[in-house]
């Protein structure tokens, strides 16, 4: 009877791993890949502030998984049980529910927006982690930028024109800058509206910007608030986000700020599948591994729902980097594990972490060495489009870059056929909404 691999999870452990299983098991017919996704495509995060700027179409932050894995059977649906006595998951899909029987099961279903630890976040707050969130993002803002052009009321206005963004990582710093220039940009297509600045507010609970960089890399911390400052971003440190209304953030200051966009980049938490209480768990929720990247004999995990001990000691970062890599070491291991070969650890040391304020402003840490500036931002564009699941995608999107101005600069996209926007309706539109009713089937966001 054919071995059964099962793989939950089409973001980077799934993919990464599918993969190497399939190209490792290449020729032998006794053994068979599935892959089970909420989405049928996966969603690369590293462009976001690009996205939201317009030098990357959001086109290329989404490859169908059908693209990426051939040899693969793919199953779009949502994993309602996992049963680790009889080796069965249900899955729930558009057909009714599936049971999937597996040999070996890798579990990479990364981790989701905590909204409930933020009353009125889930109701009117925005995210950058679903699918659909992006598109959604990029949509509000041009139509709240609309809105304040016809609207009188200055205070309205105001309000329309002012974006709250909490966490004060990597994904928050980026995204408060992109949606500066994106605002500013949006306010210049809009005659009524010269002369009017918009108002972004970074709200972050430690006492400094990006304190995973602190205190080793305090220059490159300090350069990147620098930029976020230069960026004309409001920062607010040692404030939470309390709660989001319809009419804007009340932070735990007590201070209450006017805004028709909330956006938080905090608050993830772990997927918790049911079926998988009993597995041990460290204290953010995420299931420890042993450092073969094992829960269980025959049993993988790794990404954001997984706890991985670092070769050198620690825990690994929850980043797409560090998810990219347990999934090869997982692809490997089970592919080892069917072979009757012992399991090898996970060896990866580590690489950096980088993001961009604009085209030449880059904060990174590499290998330990401090970049700011072009080099920063060229090593990120590098190496980001050298993890893109797809070299075809990535040739295109490094394309966008050479072929394409922003609309942040204010440049003219008319004389291109398709600007970006009506891609993104064409490309994306039609799988979000079938992916918007999985997500709710599930409550996930
Ligand atoms: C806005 C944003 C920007 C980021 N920027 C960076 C960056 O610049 N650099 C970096 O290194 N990292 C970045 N990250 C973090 C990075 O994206 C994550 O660490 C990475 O995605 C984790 O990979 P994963 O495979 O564990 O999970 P994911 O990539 O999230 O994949 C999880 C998969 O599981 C599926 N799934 C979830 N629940 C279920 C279910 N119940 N049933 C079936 N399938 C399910 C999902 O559909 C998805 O396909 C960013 C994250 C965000 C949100």
């Amino acid at each position: 009877m054919s071995m059964e691999i099962l793989v939950l999870g089409g973001g980077y452990v799934g993919v990464w791993s599918a993969r190497r299983i399939v190209r490792s098991l290449r020729g032998r017919d006794d053994a068979r890949v599935t892959l089970v996704s909420l989405s049928d495509a996966h969603a690369f995060h590293g462009w976001t502030a690009e996205v939201l700027t317009g030098h990357v179409g959001v086109e290329r932050a989404f490859t169908p998984l059908a693209d990426l894995l051939p040899g693969v059977r793919l199953v779009r649906g949502a994993v309602a049980r996992v049963d680790l006595q009889t080796r069965g998951v249900d899955v729930l899909t558009d057909a009714g529910v599936r049971t999937l029987r597996y040999d070996r099961l890798v579990i990479g279903v990364g981790s989701r927006d905590a909204h409930e630890r933020v009353p009125g976040l889930r109701e009117h707050g925005w995210s950058l982690k679903n699918d659909g969130a992006l598109v959604a993002l990029d949509a509000h803002l041009a139509e709240v930028a609309a809105r304040a052009a016809s609207v009188v009321d200055p205070a309205e206005r105001a309000r329309l024109l002012t974006v709250v963004v909490a966490g004060a990582g990597f994904t928050g710093v980026e995204a408060s800058a992109a949606v500066a220039q994106r605002l500013r940009a949006e306010i210049a297509a809009h005659p009524p509206l010269a002369g009017v600045a918009p108002r972004v507010v970074l709200v972050g609970s430690g006492r400094e910007l990006l304190p995973t960089l602190r205190p080793r890399f305090d220059g490159v911390a300090d350069y990147a608030a620098e930029q976020v400052r230069q960026t004309g971003v409001e920062v607010r440190v040692g404030t939470r986000l309390a709660a989001v209304s319809a009419d804007g953030a009340r932070l735990d200051d007590g201070d209450v700020v006017a805004s028709a966009t909330v956006i938080s980049t905090v608050g993830q938490a772990p997927v918790a599948l049911p079926g998988t209480e009993g597995l041990l768990r460290d204290g953010a929720g995420r299931l420890l591994t042993n450092r073969f990247l094992q829960v269980l004999p025959g049993v993988w995990a790794g990404g954001d729902v997984a706890a991985v001990p670092k070769p050198f000691g620690g825990t690994c970062p929850t980043s797409a980097l560090w998810a990219i890599h347990h999934g090869l070491r997982i692809g490997g291991n089970v592919v080892r594990s069917l072979r009757g070969r012992r399991q090898l650890p996970f060896r990866f040391p580590g690489l950096g972490q980088g993001a961009s304020f604009g085209v030449g402003r880059g904060a990174a840490e590499l290998y330990g060495v401090s970049l700011t500036g072009w080099p920063a931002w060229l090593a990120r564009w590098f190496f980001f489009h050298w993890f893109m699941p797809s070299r075809a995608v990535a040739w295109r999107t490094a394309r966008d870059w050479l072929g394409r101005r922003s609309p942040a600069s204010g440049a003219d996209y008319s004389r291109w056929p398709v600007t970006p926007r009506k891609r993104m309706k064409t490309a994306i539109q039609p799988k979000m909404s079938a992916n918007a009713m999985i997500s709710s089937a599930v409550s996930e966001k």
